[in-house]
């Protein structure tokens, strides 16, 4: 690790200020990402400013039919909240299959969000649910927000501060993890909305979340497992690593598609 300065800031202000002083400074919220990357001397940050206790990037609020999660609320508080569980089910769900306990309870859905890791399961429930990222500058589409592999919207030194979701008719979340971490090998949700079907797959495009659209369209029309039968993703644009070919990842999110909208119509 190479040596930075630790600052935590008392207000939402006060860290603006200190990031967009200092370019390379850096948010610190869980650090379940960033300590590691940090140690493996990825990373030369020349400050570390902590955002994790902030009152304005804290909370869940449930109200005008959206549900609003501060940035720095940590996973395990979003799987167990009442609010989430009763009013947004797979959403909790989904926060409960992230890594292991010990991540869960430091790691924030904020983090998750501004890290955009390929694999990670939050960008999937926030591409599918249309989720709106609220940020210290604007607001941003969650079709607007993720830009590829560990890239976002995010200008230098602008911070996430909560993720509004507009609540879904009926949503569900399917996922292959990796045995050993816990990241989705190919994670798929799927959330009926207002403005139609939308299907996020995660895990398995080389360039981080996307849509799958055919699926999408398919599921408009049928929204049962039965719909997917015909469909097959594409293998080009998929990852391919010592954990699994093109091929095989392709398969997976057909797989974890067809359980997802199993969930929701309960039809095989
Ligand atoms: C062993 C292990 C297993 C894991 N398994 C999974 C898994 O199964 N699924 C999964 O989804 N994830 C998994 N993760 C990753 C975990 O979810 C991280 O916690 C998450 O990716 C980052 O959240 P954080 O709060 O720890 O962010 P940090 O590590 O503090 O920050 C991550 C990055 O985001 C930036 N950042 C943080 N907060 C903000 C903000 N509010 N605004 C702007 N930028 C910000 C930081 O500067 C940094 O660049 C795993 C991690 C570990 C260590």
């Amino acid at each position: 690790m190479y040596s930075f300065q630790y600052r935590k800031a008392k207000t939402l202000q006060e860290a603006a200020d200190w990031l967009a002083k200092d370019e390379d400074a850096k948010p610190l919220s869980g650090g379940m990402t960033l300590l590691p990357t940090l140690k493996a001397r990825l990373a030369q940050p020349s400050q570390l400013i902590d955002i994790a206790g902030l009152a304005e990037l804290a909370g869940i609020e449930n109200k005008n039919g959206v549900l609003t999660i501060g940035a720095a609320t940590k996973y395990y508080q979003i799987a167990t909240s009442p609010v989430v569980r009763e009013v947004l089910p797979a959403l909790a769900a989904l926060i409960s299959t992230v890594a292991d306990p010990q991540v869960r309870n430091r790691g924030t859905i904020g983090g998750s969000v501004a890290n955009n890791d390929p694999a990670a399961d939050s960008p999937a429930a926030v591409l599918a649910l249309n989720a709106t990222v609220i940020t210290n500058k604007r607001e941003i589409a969650a079709d607007d927000f993720f830009q590829g592999m560990f890239t976002t919207a995010l200008e230098p030194g602008e911070l996430v501060v909560k993720i509004a979701f507009p609540l879904p008719k009926a949503a569900a979340y399917a996922k292959f993890p990796h045995p050993a971490s816990g990241y989705a090998m190919a994670g798929v949700f799927i959330a009926q909305t207002v403005s139609g079907v939308r299907v996020a797959v995660t895990g398995a495009g080389a360039s981080g979340v996307f849509r799958w659209t055919e699926a999408e369209a398919a599921l408009a029309k049928n929204l049962t497992a039965a719909a997917l039968e015909k469909l097959a993703v594409s293998a080009d644009d998929l990852n391919e690593d010592i954990h699994g070919s093109r091929e095989y990842r392709a398969q997976l999110v057909k797989v974890m598609a067809g359980r997802a909208a199993a969930a929701i119509s309960g039809k095989k």
